[in-house]
């Protein structure tokens, strides 16, 4: 058995009961073969991918809290510190009652190599909890802030670990969490990034993931001889990838027929209006039904149905293995040329290879979405010099970054023959710079 198969075995059998972190690194590992074959005696002696596979460490705990009834209520929150061989932890933390370890541990994994291919100094990280936000006050939603920080507060800092928002985690939450780290700790200092812009937050954050995917997709579609202008998009999310993602297509001059939530999925002939958009989602949060109600133009279908519609780009911005085979099999079905990820690992296993043979060009999360922490990254230097940069500078900064993505991945797959697979060139790209510096920093 190689390599490869040997530390896949271990990994599935030490970590049974976390499926989407067994897919994640069996994604990953399995496109590295080529490099791992190449290096085999040195990383197999330095044991290099057990430790690649294993988290520096991780921390569980209890999360009381009151709610407006005087009920008190317990959560359970997590931390993965997965590597920092290249700059301090930094991730996001998930609010949702799905979270458990295997799914911060995969997002923690993909992070690692994600915050690697950005060309910044950030190490991988992730947090969450199985708090639900939904239904919840500002209040019930600020104790529960201020509790997770009693405990998270112990294991952050600007220099060691530094959290931001993910799905449930905003800018309302991450104020309530930095405001209880300072209030604790008596300092100030960039422990969290996604900040408000009044208290050390960066311009563009907001807009950074959905603006970074769309950026590289436009390389992308450049790259193929084509550009973003009159395609027909469709987009599945309704927050906050989403919502920017909609946007830049729009402002590129492509029409985005479709978003979705956690109930059901607009489609508008039209174009998305992101105006209206934002007002049911982050104003109201509110169900897409409002969006329908307030549009003529719009259509609201109950369930999961994003990916039949026809369109030139899919855009995943949900969240992960919210696209499958089938789903695969009807975007080709209708001629898809591009999926580009915005969520985390939103494609199956099988959808992304599906996609792959049939021709489509497919870019997955680690790469396409990786301006968010990119731009956080960029939001942490700025802590660093106390100064603010212009919204300007800013995007023009994480424009850059995305271009230098897309031909890094794309020269990393062609370094290795497989010309045109992104999924490997962004694996292989993350993975040479964060193995090289562990190699570099000896057994640790
Ligand atoms: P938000 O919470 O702002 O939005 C998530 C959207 O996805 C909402 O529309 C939500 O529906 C929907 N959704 C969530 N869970 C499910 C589910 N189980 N089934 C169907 N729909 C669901 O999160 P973000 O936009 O920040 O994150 C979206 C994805 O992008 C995640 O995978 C995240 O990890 C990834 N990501 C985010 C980054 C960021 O900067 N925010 C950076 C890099 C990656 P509803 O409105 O009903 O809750």
């Amino acid at each position: 058995m190689g390599y490869v198969d040997e530390v896949l075995a271990k990994v599935k059998e030490k970590n049974a009961s976390e499926p989407e972190f067994i897919q994640a690194v069996q994604e990953v590992l399995e496109s590295l073969k080529p490099v791992i074959d190449a290096n085999e005696e040195v990383y197999r002696r330095e044991a290099l991918l057990e430790r690649l596979v294993e988290p520096d460490r991780q921390f569980k705990f209890r999360i009381p809290w009151v709610d407006d009834k005087g009920q008190v209520q317990v959560n359970v929150g997590y931390r993965v510190q997965f590597n920092n061989s290249i700059g301090p932890y930094k991730g996001g933390i998930r609010l949702h009652p799905s979270v458990n370890i295997g799914i911060i541990k995969f997002l923690g994994f993909e992070q690692v190599l994600k915050n690697s291919l950005t060309s910044l100094p950030i190490g991988g990280g992730k947090g969450g909890s199985d708090f639900d936000p939904k239904g919840k006050s500002d209040r019930e939603i600020m104790a529960f802030c201020q509790s997770f920080i009693t405990e998270l507060y112990k294991y952050i800092g600007a220099d060691v670990d530094v959290p931001a928002g993910d799905i449930g985690t905003g800018a309302r939450e991450i104020g309530y969490m930095y405001g209880q780290y300072k209030r604790i700790k008596g300092l100030y200092e960039g422990v969290f990034t996604g900040k408000g812009l009044t208290y050390g937050g960066s311009l563009a954050r907001k807009e950074a993931t959905g603006y970074g995917l769309l950026y590289i997709t436009q390389e992308l579609m450049k790259k193929h001889g084509e550009s973003m202008e009159g395609k027909v998009v469709a987009v599945s999310g309704a927050g906050n990838v989403a919502t920017y993602a909609i946007q830049k297509a729009q402002q590129m001059g492509a029409k985005v027929v479709t978003c979705s939530d956690s109930t059901g999925w607009i489609y508008d002939p039209e174009g998305i209006d992101v105006a209206l958009l934002q007002e049911v989602k982050e104003v109201k949060r509110a169900r897409l039904t409002e969006y329908a109600k307030a549009r003529p133009s719009a259509e609201y279908h109950e369930g999961k149905g994003v990916w039949t519609v026809k369109c030139d780009i899919a855009l995943p911005c949900a969240t992960q293995n919210e696209l499958l085979i089938d789903d695969a099999k009807a975007l080709v079905a209708n001629g898809v040329k591009a999926v580009c990820e915005g969520a985390n690992m939103p494609t199956t296993i099988d959808a992304t290879k599906y996609l792959q043979e049939n021709g489509v060009w497919f870019i997955g999360g680690k790469a396409a979405n990786a301006g968010g922490v990119a731009t956080s990254a960029l939001e942490m230097t700025q802590n660093s010099e106390r100064l603010s940069w212009t919204f300007e500078e800013v995007d023009a900064k994480l424009q850059q970054i995305m271009v230098n993505i897309f031909h890094n991945i794309d020269d990393a797959a062609k370094r290795y023959g497989m010309e045109g697979n992104y999924v490997a060139g962004a694996n292989i790209a993350g993975f040479e710079k964060v193995a090289n510096a562990m190699l570099a920093q000896g057994v640790c």
